[in-house]
């Protein structure tokens, strides 16, 4: 973004925006400066994108005239640690109202493409219609020609895996960043949860697949469907000399303060360890979901902690991050090597996450360490959202246990990893649809919705419905986009007042979506109170707390005004019916009841309707 007031203090709408609107049927391109309109357009991602959504009808998440916005938050590709985040928001195909249309959803990735976008001068691209070739968006920024774009014959990367494209596509343009589908972007018609995967420095640099994914929500599904194969941004990078004091003092917050101390290691100022310490730390109390979300209460998860990996000899595990990131939260598997006595670091299989490798391996029977590598690494060479995968594998599973008579998916049973794997590879070629469109659509053709974990047709993330009632109100995913997992576990509150408070006050559970519109990343758990003074500093604008909470809430807000719009009543805010069984094994309180639920429904909604209400939303959707 950018200003001509040279005034020290600046207000939002001072700043301007450029926005690329592309047709892709007509290979169109249009590039227009916007004027930042209030606080919402100035702050960016979601904030911004839903708001550009609610001027779209879409019947059909697929239609040439939906559209995909690409954008950056405020802080995307500046200096602020971890303000690497682009999003990408649409008309889910995935996300849908009991009456089949698609909802608005957002999914995001970290790492350098961001930047490269923000450094070729690009803050928003809204892609529409559909190519009728196969084609990459190059958006190229030099110092002789300034900033084109151009769309550029894709027909060559067709086929290949996300790492295989990124790969090609950045030996082709150098100094570049990518984001690619995997095969089963490119069947989007039967794959509805596409990922879109985006290059990091590591994975160029090393030349092993590890790219960052804005997998939920299929937005790499939307991708397909315009015959996007993938999207270049070229352009030097932007040295801006010495940081400021505030920013320094920011930076210094997120990668060693509290707020990211449960996604570092112990050697960086006393870390809790990544998102992997999850299993270890929800096995035990019966709350890691396995073999479809029941919880066995035996010790087969055991082989799957940090420590397992950690003290098999084969293996070596190095914490590494995004770009400029001092939190370093990817844990990466090698093949281990001795070297002069030392242990280091071989080849490389595949970096665990919690979500990924509880939903592909423990919540699927396969209790395996080699097998667990091999499976994550597949899912992310065929650019699938592996949660949505995950979890419509697991209720496959179950399914055929109830019915082995009359098996689907390939007759999957769980713990058979060769069948997992055989499945997927169809899956993202196209062959399997019933797998590749999800669960919410499986199940109700099977007529068995108990125990199909979703919400709203978006797969639950690793967390145990039966211990987050918040999980129908998120907007983009109960881990993504409402802070109310988890609660149970360090709370141990059930009683009402409690929940409706977690769900509905716009300091809680909702603020979670915060850094969906700052372009930050969760895992820094950054304190606006050291945000506060980098608006200042990089804009020259007073920006508060309470600034940030009501931009938040009022983005939520119409997000549910975006579900509204497209017909979602009472009855598409639901949890999988059997959440209301008690699994004995789950050590914890079971509290949701129907009447529970019903309540808390009732509340929670008209909680929202008020706010509503208040900010005066309903007439400007
Ligand atoms: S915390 Fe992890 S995901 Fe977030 S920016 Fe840092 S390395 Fe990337």
């Amino acid at each position: 973004m950018w200003t001509t007031a040279t005034s020290d203090t600046k207000h939002v709408t001072d700043y301007f925006l450029r926005r690329v609107t592309i047709d892709l049927e007509r290979e169109d391109i249009r590039q227009e400066a916007i004027a930042c309109q209030d606080l919402d357009d100035f702050l960016g991602g979601i904030a911004r994108s839903f708001q550009l959504l609610a001027h779209y009808e879409v019947q059909d998440a697929f239609a040439p005239t939906a559209p995909l916005i690409m954008n950056l938050g405020v802080f995307s590709g500046t200096d602020l640690m971890t303000g690497l985040r682009i999003f990408f928001s649409a008309y889910s195909p995935l996300k849908i109202a009991n009456n089949g249309r698609p909802l608005a959803m957002w999914s995001c990735a970290s790492d350098k493409f961001g930047t490269k976008v923000l450094a070729a001068g690009v803050n928003e691209v809204i892609f529409l219609g559909r190519a009728q070739r196969p084609v990459y968006l190059l958006i190229h920024r030099d110092d002789t020609e300034g900033l084109t774009l151009s769309l550029e014959d894709a027909s060559d990367l067709l086929g290949k895996t996300t790492h295989e494209k990124i790969l090609q596509l950045a030996d082709r343009h150098p100094d570049s960043h990518v984001a690619a589908l995997g095969p089963t972007g490119e069947h989007w018609q039967q794959n509805f949860y596409a990922a879109i995967a985006c290059s990091t420095v590591n994975q160029l640099h090393s030349r092993d697949c590890k790219p960052r994914f804005a997998g939920r929500g299929g937005m790499g599904s939307i991708m397909g469907s315009k015959n996007l194969i993938a999207i270049v941004a070229q352009a030097p990078d932007v040295h801006r000399g010495k940081l400021p004091p505030a920013l320094l003092e920011a930076n210094k917050e997120i990668s060693r303060g509290p707020g990211s101390r449960n996604y570092r290691d112990p050697d960086k100022g006393n870390g809790n360890g990544g998102t992997w310490r999850n299993v270890a730390g929800l096995h035990p109390i019966g709350a890691l979901p396995e073999m479809n979300f029941r919880p066995q209460g035996n010790d087969k998860p055991v082989v799957l902690y940090r420590k397992s990996l950690e003290s098999n000899s084969h293996y070596f595990i190095k914490d590494e991050s995004c770009f400029k990131c001092g939190i370093s939260c990817h844990k990466n598997i090698y093949a281990a090597e001795e070297e002069n006595g030392r242990r280091k670091p071989g080849k490389f299989f595949t970096k665990f996450d919690y979500e990924p490798l509880d939903l592909l391996t423990i919540n699927l029977g396969i209790y395996d360490q080699q097998q667990a590598l091999e499976i994550v690494e597949l899912v992310d060479q065929l650019g699938f959202d592996s949660i949505s995968l995950g979890v419509t594998l697991g209720y496959i599973m179950e399914y055929n246990q109830r019915h082995p008579q009359q098996p689907i998916g390939d007759g999957l049973s769980f713990g058979d990893f060769h069948g997992a794997c055989r499945v997927i590879q169809r899956t993202a070629a196209g062959q399997l649809p019933e797998v590749g469109r999800g669960v919410k659509r499986l199940s109700e053709q099977l007529g068995e919705t108990a125990y199909a974990m979703h919400c709203k047709g978006l797969e639950l993330p690793a967390y145990l419905p039966e211990t987050n009632p918040g999980y129908p109100f998120a907007i983009a995913g109960g881990h993504m986009s409402m802070r109310t997992f988890l609660l149970l576990v360090f709370d141990g509150k059930t009683d009402m007042d409690y929940w409706v408070d977690a769900i509905t006050n716009p300091n809680r559970g909702v603020y979670y979506m915060r850094d969906d519109i700052l372009g930050l990343c969760k895992f820094a758990g950054a304190p606006d109170k050291v945000i506060e003074p980098v608006f200042k500093e990089l804009y020259g604008v007073e920006i508060t707390r309470e600034d940030l909470v009501h931009a938040t809430q009022r983005t939520y807000l119409r997000g549910l005004l975006l579900e509204r719009q497209q017909g979602t009543t009472v009855d598409d805010y639901v949890l999988p019916a059997r959440v209301y069984e008690r699994n004995p094994n789950v050590q914890l309180p079971h509290f949701i009841t129907p009447e529970f639920w019903h309540e808390l429904r009732q509340r929670v909604l008209q909680a929202f309707e008020a706010q509503i209400e208040t900010y005066g939303l309903r007439e400007a959707t």
